[in-house]
């Protein structure tokens, strides 16, 4: 059995790892980036539907407020070293031109995931940095001149710093299965509970599922808890499927719902229930839309309602809103045939369609989790963790979490370089 020691040892070869290993290597350092899978970038080869969403068109500062008032703060020295447009830069760098897509988006060019996965992997070998496959890590503890790191099949790799970057535990069967926040753990450091993030809603309605296949692009989702306290509100695309609500609009809130859900479980109280407002006409305001019904009932040739709204809502969606309203079987209502009160109802109805949500689809398909290393105890400016001599973290094992839009991929390469530069200066 070989032995594994090196200046560097950077456990996880995803986003994170491949960009830290690579980075360390390049500043002149000896590099081991173990991996327990038979391959790198999993996610990475997944992401984006397979055209992963690598960054945003987003400047530093305004990526960095999406990760809410802590993660803003703590991601800003990172995304100023390494900015989402330095991100494009270096992957057009290694031959992967990328292009902006909607929503802020960013994909390579061939909308190809592997080209990006591909481009890491021939960076960290073109760096000199080693990766060992299959080298799974039970755990890591200080060792006399660094950091041990425990494998799997027995042998200890020894390494003067560690950069630790094994991801979340969101869709496990890539790998991901958060065995590092026990090590860390371990190590008396404090994580967040871990919740699945980024992941579809379900809801016990049936009329929602009857909905499955619908994809609203312009509408804005609302969050909110028993109380009917607004927990977030998001306007991005949502999709009806028949387990619930997907799409960004209701994967963006479903962090919230996974924290209600986790802290009843702790208190074992009742699950909480939850609801989704969905705004189908966000361009107008309550007092535009009902001006634009009285307007249109007053026009000569009663038009139906689908013909006034600005927005082209399907019919099995526009019934849904009817007969949430009230207006009994009506699909199509003109709005002549409304008195006041069923105005009313149906302006309120279209700026605030409500779906009852129970729960998320879980870990198995989250993008992400939230919850992790608190941030608390790693220093921004370098990813070192406080009162760990030589240990580093970076990526999803923080307590950091971005919305869908190539996000957390930047926040993933940002920190990775950065814990590369600590380490390299040791
Ligand atoms: C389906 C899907 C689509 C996504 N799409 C996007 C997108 O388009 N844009 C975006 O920004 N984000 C996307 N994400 C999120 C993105 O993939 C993560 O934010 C990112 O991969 C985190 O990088 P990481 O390196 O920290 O962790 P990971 O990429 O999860 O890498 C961790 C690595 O550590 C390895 N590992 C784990 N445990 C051990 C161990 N014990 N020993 C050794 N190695 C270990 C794993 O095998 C893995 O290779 C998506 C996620 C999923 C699941």
């Amino acid at each position: 059995m070989s032995a594994i020691a090196s200046d560097i040892g950077v456990i996880g070869a995803g986003a994170a790892g491949m960009w830290a290993a690579a980075a360390a290597a390049r500043l002149g350092r000896s590099v081991v980036l173990l991996e327990k899978t038979p391959r790198t970038g999993t996610k990475v080869l997944a992401s984006g539907g397979t055209r992963c969403n690598l960054t945003t068109t987003l400047d530093a500062r305004h990526a960095a407020e999406l990760f809410g008032r802590e993660g803003a703060r703590f991601l800003r020295p990172a995304l100023r070293a390494v900015t989402p447009q330095d991100v494009r830069a270096r992957f057009e760098e290694w031959g992967v031109p990328t292009q902006e897509a909607p929503l802020e988006k960013i994909f390579p060019t061939s909308g190809r995931a592997r080209d990006v996965r591909d481009a890491l992997e021939h960076e960290v070998r073109a760096s000199g940095a080693r990766i060992e496959f299959e080298a799974g890590v039970l755990g890591i503890e200080r060792g006399q001149a660094g950091w041990d790191v425990v494998l799997h099949d027995g042998r200890v790799a020894r390494f003067t710093r560690l950069i630790v970057c094994p991801g979340g535990m969101s869709y496990p069967k890539t790998g991901t299965t958060g065995e590092g926040y026990a090590w860390l753990e371990r190590l008396d450091l404090p994580i967040v509970e871990p919740v699945p993030a980024l992941v579809p809603l379900s809801s016990p309605v049936e009329w929602v599922r009857e909905l499955s296949g619908i994809a609203v692009q312009d509408v804005e989702a609302r969050l909110l808890d028993e109380k009917r306290t607004l927990l977030g509100r998001r306007r991005r695309p949502v999709l009806f499927t028949h387990k619930g609500l997907s799409g960004p609009g209701a994967m963006d809130l479903s962090e919230h719902v996974a924290r209600g859900q986790a802290k009843a479980l702790r208190r074992r109280s009742a699950p909480p229930q939850f609801t989704i407002e969905l705004d189908l006409v966000p361009e107008l305001t309550r007092e535009a839309l009902r001006e634009l019904l009285i307007d249109a009932a007053g026009r000569a040739g009663a038009p139906l309602l689908s013909r006034v709204l600005p927005v082209d809502l399907p019919k099995r969606l526009l019934f849904a809103v009817t007969r949430q309203a009230g207006l009994g079987r009506e699909v199509d209502p003109r709005p002549n045939q409304l008195d006041k009160q069923a105005r009313h109802a149906l302006v309120e109805t279209l700026k605030g369609l409500s779906v009852q949500i129970d729960g998320t689809l879980g870990f198995d398909h989250a993008e992400v989790t939230a919850g992790g290393l608190a941030l608390t105890h790693v220093d921004s400016g370098t990813l070192a963790v406080k009162g760990h001599d030589g240990l580093f973290a970076c990526g999803e094992i923080l307590d950091l979490t971005g919305p869908i839009g190539g996000l957390n991929f930047q926040a993933a390469f940002a920190t990775a370089e950065l814990a590369a530069r600590a380490a390299a200066r040791g």
